[in-house]
This record gives C-alpha cells, sequence and structure tokens, in this order.
C-alpha cells in the first residue's frame, strides 16, 4: 500500500505538532506554504495560529485560489482553532478582508469566548470515542450556528467544538497539545487516509 502524503499548512502557527502525531501514526506529511506543494497532498491540516494572519498568507502566496480549488474538488481538510475559522462558512469578528473558506456550514465568532476565558481546559464526551478526550482550547473561536449538514461531535456547554460535514472535520480547539491521537485518527479514517 502507498503511504498517502497529508500536508500541513505551515504559512503560520501551530503546524509541527500536527506532522509530529500523523507521524506517529504512519501518515507522510509535508509543510505546505506553496500552490506547487499544495497540489499532490490527498488531505490538508489547518493548524491553530492566527486566523486573519493565515489568510492574508493565503493570499499573498498565491495559494488562496488553488485552495478552495481543491477543497471543492474533494480535499479531505481537518481545521483546528483558527483552521475552524478558515473553514468555516460564516466569521464574526474577524477582519473585514478575511477569507472564510466555508467548507463546513458553521456561523462563528472569533475569539467567542471572550478575553477573561480566554483559554480553559474541558475533558470532552465525543461521539465515536470510548472515554473523554481533554482538550485545550486557546482564545478559541465560538461556535455560533451549525447548519442541517454538519454533524455536531462533541460540545462545551452546548456550543459544537468538534464538528463534521463530509471529510471536512473542525475542532475549536487544539488536539495536538494533548498526547491523544484520536481526533487525528478520527479524521484520517474520514478521510479515507
Ligand atoms: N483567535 C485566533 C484566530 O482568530 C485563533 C486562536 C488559535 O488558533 N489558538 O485565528
Amino acid at each position: 500500500m502507498v503511504t498517502p502524503t497529508v500536508g500541513v499548512l505551515a504559512l503560520q502557527g501551530a503546524f509541527a505538532a500536527h506532522a509530529a502525531i500523523l507521524e506517529s501514526l504512519g501518515v507522510a506529511t509535508v509543510e505546505v506554504r506553496t500552490a506547487d506543494q499544495l497540489a499532490p497532498v490527498e488531505g490538508l491540516v489547518i493548524p491553530g495560529g492566527e486566523s486573519t494572519t493565515m489568510s492574508m498568507l493565503l493570499e499573498r502566496s498565491g495559494m488562496l485560489e488553488p485552495l478552495r480549488q481543491r477543497l471543492a474538488d474533494g480535499l479531505p481538510a481537518f481545521g483546528t482553532c483558527a483552521g475552524l475559522i478558515l473553514l468555516a462558512a460564516e466569521i464574526r469578528d474577524g477582519r473585514d478582508d478575511q477569507h472564510a473558506l466555508g467548507m463546513i456550514d458553521l456561523t462563528v465568532a472569533r475569539n467567542g469566548y471572550g478575553r477573561q476565558i480566554d483559554s480553559f481546559e474541558s475533558d470532552l464526551d465525543v461521539a465515536g470515542l470510548d472515554t473523554p478526550f481533554h482538550a485545550v482550547f486557546i482564545r478559541a473561536p465560538r461556535v455560533e450556528r451549525a447548519g442541517d449538514e454538519v454533524e455536531v461531535l462533541a460540545s462545551v456547554d452546548g456550543d459544537p467544538v468538534l464538528c463534521r460535514q463530509g471529510a471536512v472535520l473542525v475542532a475549536g480547539f487544539h488536539p495536538e497539545l494533548s498526547d491523544d491521537d484520536r481526533i487525528h485518527k478520527l479524521w484520517l479514517a474520514d478521510a479515507g487516509l
């Protein structure tokens, strides 16, 4: 069997830890900073970081349109935190020029948990996992609306924090920081990788 290659968008943010988890699961990874590097990947992780900066760098690197095209053609994607924001249909409290890739039908408020509780941890009950997943939230987006096509796999106080639409999985938290590879495995299985 040929090992699949998963790209980790590496323009900015927390990409290295994602690559390490995927490699430990036997998946080859490549850091993606250009359209040429994007072209051959069979899945893409969009990490946490700063979604406004990532959006700007996507535009400057000439990757925005190729990425939109690959996603429209069915490229499996896994977005965490800022990656969730970028993949969402609608962003509130973003920058006016920030791009929403629109691959999952969510309305998301950037930094929606506010300054006072800008970081927190929570043991999540995740659909399909036997035991809770310890999740770390850092200036996390708050999902305000999930469309009918969206499966909510975990919530905190009634707000979705792990959502799936087809082979697009998004987490409002940082699953790469918990020393637990189950969310990555879930996505790889969904993506057929
Ligand atoms: N608040 C950040 C943003 O707007 C996301 C934070 C994160 O990825 N940890 O992109």
